[in-house]
């Protein structure tokens, strides 16, 4: 059931951040064909991917991450043909650190390439078998080619699983590659194990690695890529922008690898409402979450935050009789804000003034009794685990009244 009212509550907390929180405008890198497609199962065709990246550059994300040119002719194709599109938004491709795959990225006409690098210890040893700066000569050797061969092409250095590295060796990859021309360090934290509140958090993580940077005259923009193993991607994206980040990577319901990283729409959500630093068009979000759930075959959970079928829904009797007369003692967001409505649930938690309200909208007058036999219809319909939608609750007011007046 719809609410029909429209005024703004004085209760929502739109915009009402404190001067501290007020920050600069943080920019979104979404990545939901590229980490998107890491997760089982899900492959945007080229046609999906075209569909898709409109609507997100109609939202206004600032970078869309199109996939990796280098891993088919066909790939290569559709980052290009992305690049075409003349977007507002910048489109970025990653690339392994070789002359070929950079050269084919640069081909597409991206405008941002992102190069990634691993300096923890043991990964170096155990995977790689080569001591760091062995790992970082191929990054530098193509990042000096980039800028020399396509000079407005941004390039970013992530360090991967920079959380669990060690310090001073995530602080000397980002000063040799920023020194080799790279525009922006991003800080993966790869397996999720970052802690907001402790010294293992990307805070402060990225308070550090600002200042020492800093003090090398080095001030390239930083990035975050939060995985979400441990369920705080959001929490850390968050705590990451309070330090001073200039972009987290996002992706529509949170798709990647495993748990995926930072939900688009919950990061946006709380950048809008709590810290003033978005300006993008909310609206757009329903279209663009159906698509990709038509697409990637994953269903939007019904209680998911923001894009959830029933995150703007109240369903128990008080709650729903205090909703209807103002929505935002049960909600600290405004539903139109993001291009939705808030609605009244009718099942077997219902009260009298939920039906009152739904049978308002089928401009129908019944009396207190016939709305108590309405009711008591709809409960019973609730305990078979099924919600009244409009049409049915028509059919049950039908046969209430089709029932002997005197005796409803
Ligand atoms: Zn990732």
């Amino acid at each position: 059931m719809e609410h029909a009212g429209s005024e703004i509550s004085p209760l929502y907390r739109q915009n009402s951040s404190t001067d501290n929180d007020r920050r600069a405008m943080l920019e979104l890198c979404d990545s939901t064909l590229r980490e998107g497609e890491q997760t089982p199962g899900v492959y945007f065709p080229g046609h999906a991917k075209l569909a898709i990246a409109t609507l997100l550059d109609r939202l206004g994300v600032h970078y869309i991450e199109a996939g990796r040119p280098a891993v088919s002719a066909e790939a290569g194709a559709e980052v290009r043909s992305l690049c075409e599109m003349g977007y507002r938004a910048r489109i970025a491709c990653p690339a392994s650190p070789r002359t070929d795959e950079v050269t084919t990225a640069l081909g597409c006409g991206v405008q941002l390439v992102g190069v990634s690098c691993w300096v923890a210890e043991q990964r170096s040893r155990q995977i790689h078998d080569e001591p760091l700066d062995q790992t970082l000569e191929p990054i530098v050797g193509v990042i000096e080619l980039m800028k020399k061969s396509s000079p407005r092409t941004m390039i970013r250095l992530t360090v991967e699983d920079a959380v669990r590295s060690p310090f001073e060796r995530v602080v000397e990859a980002s000063l040799i590659a920023t020194q080799a021309g790279a525009d922006m360090i991003g800080i993966a934290d790869t397996t999720g194990c970052a802690i907001p509140g402790t010294e293992q958090s990307l805070y402060v993580l990225i308070r550090r690695l600002r200042e020492r940077l800093d003090a090398r005259g080095c001030s390239p923009r930083l990035s975050v890529h939060c995985h979400n193993d441990r369920g705080l991607a959001l929490v850390n994206a968050l705590d990451a922008y309070r330090a001073g980040v200039d972009v987290v990577d996002v992706s529509v319901m949170g798709l990647g690898e495993r748990a995926g990283i930072v939900d688009l729409a919950q990061c946006l959500a709380t950048l809008a409402v709590d810290f003033s630093a978005c300006d993008m068009i909310l609206t757009e979000l329903p279209e663009l979450y159906r698509m990709v759930s038509k697409y990637s075959g994953v269903t939007i959970p019904h209680n998911a935050p923001i894009m959830g079928k029933y995150v703007f829904t109240h369903c128990a009797g008080v709650h729903s009789h205090a909703a209807i007369v103002d929505a935002s003692h049960y909600q600290s967001l405004e539903p139109a804000m993001f291009g939705r409505k808030m609605t009244i649930s009718l099942d077997h938690m219902s009260g009298l003034s939920s039906v009152r309200h739904a049978v308002e909208q089928l401009e129908v007058e019944l009396n207190r009794e016939q709305l108590a036999l309405v009711l008591s219809k709809v409960k019973e319909v609730g305990r078979h685990n099924r919600t009244v939608d409009l049409e049915e609750l028509r059919h049950i007011v039908t046969w209430c009244l089709s029932k002997d007046s005197g005796s409803v």
